[in-house]
């Protein structure tokens, strides 16, 4: 590809939305300047495509499943239908479900994702990176940038050996991971700690630095923590301690760190977290879907405590609906409005936000559109019913308010169209082999 010019009316910039511009975007797809716009209009307003923070994309098959009532249980029936399912996805229907979902994700919104990968194995145990790399080639296919978080998994529970259900995610001997590690290397992955459920907290530290001896020591970081109630009881009965102030008391959070979930920390947790300048990602379709809880954010938002979002478990996959339910969880909780907003009002400051952090926490040059950065973008167009009579900077509010991703107009990767009124290249075929899959993988269920 060429250097190329495109013009849009209105763009979200780190400075705010600034009218009739040019985003000069190099051969790689990188934003080399932004400029007086000279007509030819691409699209009316262009704000920085989102990164999705946290995905586990097999658990798209699961839509739709697992919603009947058994006894009190919730969370924990649901992990068991989703062993099933995973017990049963090989590297073929990964591929399927995968370049489905991230086709899925460019419509919503997201040009970004980090997939926190832990369905290593075969199906039948053998190890091999071939799992890996059907969502590397799904990710490819579909043009959403892709950043691979392969997850070291240990055990079954604090103390407790893994079952059988747990069989295909365990690296019970470090080098068999670093092994893996080695192979992937060349497309750049990071790394995740599954949580300290199943890593014990006093082998985060020493297998960080073997990651980082191999991948060096840039890259992002991700661990699920303190997610149900429940994890937070059995963390507290195996150390004493409760699972963020564990993981803060053996290793050095920083920026390179993103805490997944986070919804039972307390006050004093998330305070430590920020002052380490690490984050917090927040999924909540997902937390509302298996329901975690809310996230406890108040004291750490203010202060101005960095959170992106993820997609998750992607029952449903909408960047603007997580941004609603963001901003409409923490009006729940503390029965107050306008929790994200600045003077102005909420959509700019919110998906200028989460954007932001979401960066940070692919540790990628995404979710701002300046100069050095991806030419990633979400454009809107002015006859989408939720924007009908808005002038453009509204558009953003009524977006986050009243809208989703049916309201997109236009998804635009590295300089590339990806995304038209909902369409993308491939989409029916994708679909055809999705709904096969799916319908071999829990078609009886
Ligand atoms: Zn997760």
């Amino acid at each position: 590809m060429s250097e190329r010019r495109l013009n849009f009316r209105y763009l979200l910039t780190p400075d705010g939305l600034q009218r009739d511009r040019a985003v000069v975007v190099d051969e790689a797809g990188m934003i080399r300047s932004i400029e007086a716009a000279k007509g030819n209009w691409d699209g009316t307003l262009a704000l920085p495509g989102m990164p999705n923070a946290h995905s586990h994309v097999f658990q798209r098959a699961l839509s739709g499943l697992g919603e009947a009532r058994h006894g009190e249980d919730s969370f924990w029936s649901w992990r068991e239908a989703m062993y099933r399912l995973a017990a049963r996805v090989d590297a073929e229907a990964m591929y399927a479900i995968a370049r489905f979902a991230y086709g899925e994700m460019l419509a919503a919104g997201f040009t970004s994702v980090a997939e926190f990968h832990y369905l290593h194995h075969a199906p039948d145990g053998a190890p091999g990176p071939e799992m890996a790399e059907a969502v590397v080639e799904a990710a490819r296919d579909a043009g959403i940038r892709l950043r691979l978080l392969p997850v070291l998994y240990q055990r079954g529970g604090f103390g407790r050996p893994a079952g059988p259900g747990q069989a295909r995610f365990l690296h019970e001997q470090l080098e068999d991971f670093l092994g893996l590690l080695e192979t992937l290397k060349p497309i750049r992955p990071g790394l995740a700690f599954h949580s300290l459920r199943a890593v014990a907290v006093q082998d985060v530290a020493p297998s960080l630095s073997a990651v980082r001896d191999i991948l060096g020591g840039g890259i992002p970081v991700h661990i699920h923590i303190a997610e149900q109630a429940r994890e937070v009881e059995d963390c507290l009965a195996a150390s004493g301690r409760r699972p963020v102030e564990l993981l803060l008391d053996s290793v050095a959070l920083d920026a390179h760190w993103s805490l997944v979930h986070a919804t039972h920390a307390g006050r004093e947790e998330l305070e430590a977290v920020r002052a380490a300048g690490a984050r917090v990602v927040v999924c909540p379709l997902t937390e509302a879907y298996l329901g975690d809880g809310l996230f406890p954010g108040r004291d750490y938002l203010a202060p101005g405590g960095e959170i992106a979002i993820g997609s998750d478990a992607n029952a449903r996959i909408d960047a603007v609906e997580e941004l609603r339910w963001l901003e409409y969880g923490q009006r729940l909780r503390d029965r107050a409005r306008a929790r994200f907003s600045d003077a102005r009002g909420l959509g700019e400051a919110l998906w200028r936000r989460v954007a932001t952090g979401g960066a940070a926490a692919l540790g990628l040059p995404v979710g701002r559109i300046e100069p050095g950065a991806a030419a990633d973008f979400v454009v809107l167009e002015g006859e989408a019913d939720v924007l009908i009579g808005l002038s453009p900077g509204r558009w953003l509010e009524a977006l986050v308010v009243g809208g989703s991703r049916a309201d997109i107009a236009a998804v635009v990767v590295g300089g590339e169209p990806r995304v038209e009124k909902g369409n993308w290249a491939g989409k029916s075929e994708s679909a055809a082999r999705y709904h096969a899959c799916v319908k071999e993988l829990v078609g009886k269920a």
